[in-house]
């Protein structure tokens, strides 16, 4: 039986033993733009953002909950390559 879903993101996996910890801050009010390369599935009330700005990337995460409200936050930025191991190591549940 084929199993038909919505979904054409990734999802954060279960958090596994010895992940690393990232620092989740309240996000900084930025002028410049950042541009959002990479996300995890929307059908989760947790959705992860790789955001590239200036030559750096954080990730962003926002919490949806029931009443339509929202809560940002957002890691320290990194350069981009490192932003981009954060973020595979965040989707094979290595770090939360
Ligand atoms: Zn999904």
């Amino acid at each position: 039986m084929e199993i038909i879903t919505d979904c054409v993101s990734p999802h954060v996996r279960e958090v596994r033993e010895g992940h690393m910890q990232l620092v989740w801050r309240e996000p900084v009010k930025a002028q410049e733009r950042a541009r959002v390369v990479a996300w995890s599935c929307h059908c989760r009330s947790t959705v992860y953002e790789l955001c590239c700005v200036g030559g750096q990337a954080y990730i962003r995460r926002t919490e949806y909950d029931d009443g339509g409200g929202e809560r940002a936050c957002e890691t320290y930025r990194w350069a981009y390559k490192k932003a981009v191991e954060v973020w595979s190591a965040l989707l094979r549940g290595q770090a939360v």
